[in-house]
């Protein structure tokens, strides 16, 4: 037994499911999950001291690699004034400065511990602001664990939420409308049908949670302009996107105003930190200026601001960052098509700057239905085979894969290597 395994049996008597967020406990692709000691620039190392190479980046927030050194340093520096005060501090207000400079949307902006924290906070927030109810969401899409959002999608545009867990009320899920990703027809008649009712419309402008999934030409502007129609706040759920599509995010990539935006782990440097923010007007009813209650004991915690701070400011002084992310994602898909090539696979990968996903399948990926007809098993098979040669992709078929810019070159043709191997070995 490896010591990953042996930690494993040991942590499933103790946590359910040996995990503290359940994609980690590796069920989707079979086998134990690795236990995760350290990283350093672009790799992480297990409990059994073997290296990979990191195309996950903790699902996002290690944009610049692992223990950045300008992050570290700035933590280093926070510890020795205390970790947590409940008080008003200079570095928010610092942070929501940059926030604001940043995304382009924003212009009050409040701090909060995680996304899922964020997306809760947006909706009550929408609800509070237009007196309104209901939401509308995309099958699919994945705006963290807040009951309203645990919605599974029924079969056609127009169904009625039904809960997808456990514990989520009926009533809760009566509140949520859903729509397949990419189809605003589907949206058209969502809002006709309930006129007056729908406060919110979240969406996730480039999606992460069911692969990369990318927006088809016009249809950001098309949601865009059915919210104004009916009265409706957009919120874009920018916890994967921003900071990562552009220093601005999908937002300023696709130019397109949302309302509100929901922001997380790239804001926190790695450290648990979400925040929402949007047009002044609607962020006015936050309390105490207004009054829609949202708190947090350690919301703005300092240390996790001065994590967030190295890191915005080290993305918003060096733009150069982006246009690096945007050519190590196209190398790698380029590299990747050629290795379906080889294998003699027609699949499907769906890239936008330093977000991609292989799909196992040869239909084209605009929406869920299309993304859950993706071949799992041999998904499975094919991420231990990728494993096994030190490449450590995320453990589903439903995930963006997030690379960072302390991949080199010559660490991208070692992936596409292990890629291009390991595809002719699970097809053999
Ligand atoms: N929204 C999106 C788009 C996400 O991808 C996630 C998490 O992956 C969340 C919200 C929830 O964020 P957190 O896991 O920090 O609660």
């Amino acid at each position: 037994m490896t010591t990953s395994e042996q930690l494993f049996e040991k942590a499933k008597t103790l946590i359910p499911g040996g995990v503290n967020s359940p994609v980690r406990a590796f069920r989707a692709v079979g086998g134990s999950p690795l236990f995760i000691k350290s990283g350093k620039g672009p790799y992480v190392y297990d409990e059994d001291g073997r290296q990979y190479i990191e195309l996950i980046n903790s699902w996002g927030p290690m944009i610049l690699g692992h223990a950045f050194e300008p992050v570290e340093k700035a933590v280093r520096d926070a510890i020795q004034y205390s970790f947590s005060f409940g008080a008003p501090t200079r570095k928010e207000v610092e942070m929501a400065e940059l926030i604001v400079s940043m995304v382009p949307s924003i212009e009050k902006v409040r701090m909060v511990n995680s996304g899922t924290e964020a997306t809760m906070a947006a909706i009550r927030v929408a609800r509070g602001f237009t007196g309104r109810d209901k939401i509308i969401k995309f099958e699919g899409c994945y705006h963290g664990h807040g009951d309203s959002f645990l919605i599974a999608a029924g079969s056609g545009a127009v169904t009625m939420g039904v809960p997808d867990s456990p514990g989520v009320t009926k009533a809760t899920a009566a509140d949520t409308l859903t729509a397949p990703y990419n189809n605003l027809a589907a949206v058209e008649v969502l809002l006709d049908n309930n006129q007056n009712q729908v406060a919110a419309l979240i969406l996730e402008p480039v999606v992460g949670n069911m692969g990369c999934v990318i927006p088809e030409p016009g249809f950001l502007q098309g949601v865009r302009d059915l919210c104004n129609k009916h009265g409706v706040v957009l919120i874009f759920d920018e916890v994967m996107t921003g900071f990562r599509l552009a220093k601005g995010g999908a937002q300023e990539r696709f130019g397109i105003t949302p309302d509100l935006t929901t922001l997380g782990k790239i804001i926190g440097g790695g450290m648990p930190v979400g925040a929402y923010g949007g047009r002044a007007e609607i962020m006015n009813v936050v309390s105490p200026a207004g009054p829609v209650y949202q708190a947090g004991t350690l919301s703005g915690n300092p240390i996790a601001m001065s994590a967030g701070l190295a890191m915005l400011h080290h993305l918003n002084d060096h733009p150069d960052v982006y246009t690096r992310l945007d050519e190590i994602g196209e190398k790698l898909a380029t590299g990747f098509r050629a290795g379906l090539q080889k294998a003699g696979l027609n699949y499907t990968i769906n890239q936008i700057g330093s977000m991609f996903t292989l799909f196992m399948t040869e239909r084209s990926v605009s929406d869920f239905a299309d993304a859950k007809s993706c071949d799992l098993p041999l998904f499975g098979r094919y991420f231990h085979a990728m494993l096994k040669r030190g490449v450590y992709l995320a453990p589903s078929q439903f995930e963006s894969l997030f690379v960072s810019v302390a991949l080199t070159n010559d660490l991208i043709d070692e992936v596409i290597q292990a890629n291009e191997e390991a595809l002719l070995e699970v097809m053999s």
